[in-house]
């Protein structure tokens, strides 16, 4: 796609990354096939070319106005374009690198900026496990409809001593920690049968994603000083690396040395950290399935993140892992298409993120599962708000593989 540039966006440190994305889009329009907002919208303006075609025009200088915003914020940045494009157009990226421009070309009205803005603090935040915490308590005397907003509580169990020498670092990250702390307490005993521990170390929280996808890149970078800061000293101990069990975090901790490539004091750490991650499904394997002897029993559908798919290439590796568990997978038609999580997209665009979910989980319970699993944590809580099957992490479905009666726990 050729863009005419104004030499001053050329001059600055993203501007050249910008045009070289643009000039590889052919227009060719093959995404618009996988992309779930122009799926359900079909207007060319809610599809990847149409967007880059946009963007283009923003940074061209055109008179930009609150249409442009609205086809881009109806975007998931689920990527599947990028999976389709031929031509290899980093679709994520360039939007990442623009939504602050568009920001500042198009102002929001005071109280759409105040929603995002309790969204960026208030998620990430001390105050969202109490208020979660009263709520689950609640939850019986809520009335249904509020009710199947509030995430189950889920039991976490024990988590093994950090007894062996092999040892991983745990993000806990935000929600996760607080909705469903039983995710990392199964990868703990899993490793832990693997004869490697997961720990955690203090000061370590949310990994940035949610507030760099809505635009606030210096508030996204505090967050990763702060966990470079609280990992680092174990990393120089010589831990194994950083264990992510929500695929949507593993691709953002991945992007770290991207993200703070500028900052002089911590580029370098930031290069070090980001090799060092790996998402549980990159460390956990079918061979260690098999060698743990694990039998899962049940009809499974699996919903594979567009983060594992799309972010990390990671297609196919759930269905794996849970086949070597014996598990009878279900067929799922459109597996690439995301589920309508996407971040805070649901309390952004509530009406077509729960379209997405109504079409998914048609999709998912087609083949009759006794039981959904995901890999990431906020795809399972919006799934979960309208599923009739019980949706799990995959780590939690092998670990209760794991503590069927017939497997002596490891002495
Ligand atoms: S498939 Fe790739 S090259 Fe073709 S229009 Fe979409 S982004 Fe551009
Ligand atoms: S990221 Fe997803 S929603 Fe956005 S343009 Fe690409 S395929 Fe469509």
């Amino acid at each position: 796609m050729r863009a005419r540039l104004p030499p001053a966006l050329l001059r600055e440190p993203d501007g050249t990354e910008v045009a070289s994305i643009l000039r590889a889009c052919v227009h060719c329009g093959l995404c618009n096939a996988t992309c779930p907002t122009y799926q359900l919208l079909g207007d060319e303006r809610d599809g990847p070319r149409g967007r880059i075609y946009l963007i283009k025009s923003l940074l061209e200088g055109a008179d930009t106005g609150p249409e442009t915003q609205r086809h881009v914020d109806r975007c998931l940045t689920c990527r599947a374009c990028e999976t389709t494009c031929p031509s290899g157009v980093r679709y994520g990226r360039l939007l990442d690198l623009v939504r602050p421009r568009l920001e500042a070309a198009v102002p929001r009205a005071r109280l759409a900026k105040l929603y995002r803005w309790l969204i960026r603090r208030g998620v990430p935040s001390r105050a969202l496990g109490l208020l979660l915490g009263l709520a689950q308590r609640l939850r019986p005397m809520l009335p249904a409809v509020l009710g199947q907003l509030v995430p189950r509580a889920r039991a976490a169990g024990s988590w093994p001593p950090a007894r062996h020498a092999r040892r991983w670092l745990a993000l806990d990250g935000c929600v996760q920690a607080v909705a469903r702390p039983s995710i990392n307490a199964a990868a703990a005993r899993l490793l832990d049968r693997r004869g490697q521990s997961l720990v955690r170390v203090p000061g370590r929280g949310c990994c940035g994603a949610l507030a760099y996808h809505l635009g606030a890149h210096e508030e996204a970078r505090s967050h990763a000083r702060r966990n470079i800061d609280a990992w680092w000293p174990e990393i120089a101990r010589g831990a194994e690396g950083i264990f992510s069990t929500a695929t949507g975090c593993t691709t953002f901790l991945q992007d770290y040395a991207e993200i703070l490539r500028d900052d002089p004091a911590y580029a370098e750490r930031a290069r070090v950290v980001a090799a060092q991650v790996r998402d549980a499904s990159q460390v956990l394997l079918p061979g260690d399935v098999v060698a743990m002897g694990l039998q899962v029993n049940d009809r499974v559908a699996v919903q594979a993140p567009c983060s594992l798919q799309h972010g990390l290439g990671g297609a196919g590796r759930i269905e794996a892992l849970l086949v070597a568990a014996g598990a009878k997978l279900c067929a799922v038609a459109d597996a690439h298409l995301c589920c309508g999580s996407a971040g805070a997209y649901s309390m952004l665009q509530p009406a077509l993120s729960r379209e997405l979910r109504a079409r998914k989980l048609s999709a998912l319970s087609a083949d009759s599962p006794a039981v959904i699993a995901t890999a990431n944590i906020g795809c399972m809580l919006h799934l979960e708000g309208a599923a009739r099957q019980p949706v799990r992490h995959w780590l939690e479905i092998l670990d209760a593989a794991a503590a069927a009666p017939e497997l002596a726990p490891p002495a």
